[in-house]
């Protein structure tokens, strides 16, 4: 068990598969944390999650380009490295690891990996491309950390479900935790682009975790009808923000992630909403 509260910044595949190496011929175990920087609270939750199944925590900061679309927000994507070590570091981290997109996406790169049905639904259905540029770049991560245990959090529940599956299909030998979201005080999803609202347009973010709980009330009052809680989930939205543009709010089986119109015990309920230009995502199981 590492004591010492040092952290090493590696920024080549190279230099992690040697690190990964030697720490495994020496018996340690190494857990993964992925993100795309900007840490806050939730990232930092994972990384102290994972140090419960191995004793060298890895984080790995990078913000993908091709999982973003070519309409989307790569370009404004906020960095904060130096911030985000430190933060690493606090959170009892022992590794950042930052690689370069040309060390990721080496000159004539073509090598995919795609999870087929479970990426049709949801944010695959409304971002064409998204999944198979997380899936690719996550199996190149476990590829090069080799890691023994993996958290990823359930506020991007879809791309958990997805990366699961990839991990039980591909036989990658990972124990896979999926974590709970934190929120602020006010219910609001943490999340690196929160910080694209100003004080003004703040409050109205707020318009999806109220949607949820009106969800989760009207489904502990007794109501089983997804398209009856949808509406009232829609009527709240568009209550505490006026402008928001509802993508999809859907109700899915945990698993299978299929669409369900009658709710149950253990359905996510999702939803994604633009709000003075930034596209939110929350879900809520509900229970
Ligand atoms: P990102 O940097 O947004 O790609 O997220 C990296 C990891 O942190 C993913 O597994 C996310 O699901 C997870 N994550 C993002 N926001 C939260 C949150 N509010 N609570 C817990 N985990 C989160």
């Amino acid at each position: 068990m590492r004591t010492t509260r040092t952290i090493r910044t590696i920024r080549t595949i190279r230099g992690m598969q040697r690190l990964s190496r030697d720490h495994v011929a020496k018996g340690g175990t190494i857990g993964l944390v992925p993100t795309m920087g900007f840490l806050h609270d939730g990232h930092l939750s994972l990384i102290k999650r994972v140090a419960r199944y191995a004793d060298l925590v890895v984080t790995s900061i990078f913000v993908n380009p091709t999982q973003f679309g070519p309409q989307e927000d790569f370009n404004r994507y906020p960095r904060d490295v130096k911030g985000d070590i430190a933060k690493v570091r606090a959170a009892g981290g022992h590794v950042v690891f930052l690689p370069k997109a040309g060390e990721m996406y080496p000159e004539g790169f073509q090598s995919w990996v795609e999870v087929d049905q479970l990426t049709r639904r949801l944010e695959g259905a409304e971002r064409p491309g998204h999944f198979r540029g997380v899936t690719t770049v996550v199996a190149k991560l476990f590829n090069v950390v080799r890691p023994d245990a993996v958290v990823f959090g359930m506020k991007d529940f879809q791309q958990a479900i997805v990366l699961r599956r990839m991990t039980l299909d591909l036989g990658y030998p990972i124990r896979f935790i999926i974590a709970p979201t934190l929120r602020e005080s006010d219910g609001l999803a943490m999340s690196s682009r929160n910080r694209y609202f100003t004080p003004e347009q703040r409050p109205e973010a707020i318009a999806l975790y109220r949607a949820l709980s009106k969800a989760r009330k009207m489904f502990r009052a007794g109501a089983r009808s997804a398209a009856e809680i949808r509406k009232a989930m829609t009527a709240v939205t568009k209550k505490v923000s006026p402008g928001a543009q509802i993508h999809y709010i859907s109700f899915n089986d945990f698993q299978t992630l299929e669409e369900v119109r009658t709710v149950r015990a253990g359905v996510v309920v999702s939803l994604a909403v633009t709000i003075h230009g930034v596209r939110l995502i929350d879900n809520m199981k509900l229970s």
